[in-house]
């Protein structure tokens, strides 16, 4: 993660992003500003429809509106799935 250097802080107290001069008063509001706007994030793909999303924001906000599905309901359900290794049956007898 670089960004301290992709946003810095103005003399009126304002946080600004290097790569398009976004302003905002709050560093969070920057931050999250420069993650969803410049930071490409691959593998940002809606697990209904396979639809690829620039970044993790506009794939919610898809699942959302085309699937009336909460992006953090589908992960947990993704997660879970994953991290159950199938067919690992440990038997003590
Ligand atoms: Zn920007
Ligand atoms: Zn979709």
């Amino acid at each position: 993660m670089t960004l301290t250097t992709s946003i810095m802080k103005t003399k009126e107290g304002l946080y600004t992003c290097l790569r398009c001069g976004y302003k905002s008063p709050y560093h969070s509001t920057a931050a999250r500003h420069y993650r969803t706007k410049h930071e490409f994030l691959p593998k940002m793909r809606c697990p209904v429809c396979g639809k690829i999303a620039l970044n993790q924001y506009s794939l919610a906000q898809h699942t959302r509106r085309d699937h009336n599905l909460k992006l953090s309901d589908l992960k947990k359900a993704a997660s879970t799935e994953s991290a159950q290794p199938a067919a690992k049956k440990i038997k003590k007898e």
